[in-house]
């Protein structure tokens, strides 16, 4: 299968879904991560022009960690709407460039505009990529994929329904997270969070409801054609 995992910036696949991200890539499967902006803004002393291609190069090791291919749609921070017909096109040349049978990406009610904006983005071109002439540059997708949403940053107001033991994968997690330097800077800055801790206590307290060391948490979308017959492939 191809599972393609979309994150609003670079780093918040990692904080969400990376131990199971990696589990797949163990089980056989092929992980595609796309972060749509490049997290421009994400420092306070690196100006965007020079951030860019640190944060693409932090995104580059990270996924190279688990072999996955990772791609940037070039966006800014704090410019992700889900109404811009050019940020659509981005989103639907996406899907048809993967042509992914899972897709995960973030819940409608996370903490951030761009994260909001990116799981409404990815909920319409999932679908809207399916539709004849859908990409200019790429093939129509085959089908509607199946959907997930992966926890919400710090797991407020988020109920999964798929838990994922990541006991075995989570140094991995930890790694492809650390790729994320400028992050672990600029979260500490702006935010007061060590995200490499703040990541570990959600990963155990999702454990811990799960009956394991570590885990993950998931929503499935529910709505007509999106479950697809297919389980979440971590085995
Ligand atoms: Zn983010």
């Amino acid at each position: 299968m191809i599972i393609l995992a979309i994150g609003a910036h670079p780093d918040d696949i990692e904080i969400s879904c990376a131990g199971s991200l990696a589990k797949m890539v163990r089980a056989g499967h092929e992980v595609v991560i796309c972060h749509a902006s490049d997290g421009d803004k994400g420092h306070y002393k690196i100006p965007a022009e020079e951030l860019i291609p640190i944060r693409r190069q932090e995104a580059q090791q990270s996924g190279g960690i688990i072999n996955a291919k990772v791609i940037s749609l070039g966006l800014r921070d704090g410019e992700v709407t889900a109404e811009k017909e050019s940020t659509r096109s981005l989103f639907i040349d996406l899907i048809c460039s993967v042509q992914p049978d899972i897709v995960i990406t973030h819940a409608a009610n996370d903490y951030m505009p761009d994260h909001v904006a990116v799981s409404r983005l990815v909920f319409d071109t999932t679908f809207l990529a399916t539709l004849p002439g859908a990409s200019k540059n790429y093939p129509v997708a085959k089908k509607v994929p199946a959907l997930y949403y992966m926890d919400n940053l710090s797991g407020i107001d988020f109920q999964p329904t798929i838990y994922v033991d990541i006991t075995d994968t989570y140094e991995t997690k930890v790694e492809m997270l650390k790729q994320h330097q400028s992050q672990l800077v600029w979260l500490k800055e702006h935010d007061g969070v060590d995200i490499l801790d703040f990541m570990q206590t959600l990963s155990k307290f999702r454990g811990i409801q799960a009956g394991c060391a570590y885990a993950e948490g998931f929503i499935q979308h529910m709505a007509w054609a999106r479950p697809n017959a297919v389980r979440f492939p971590v085995n």
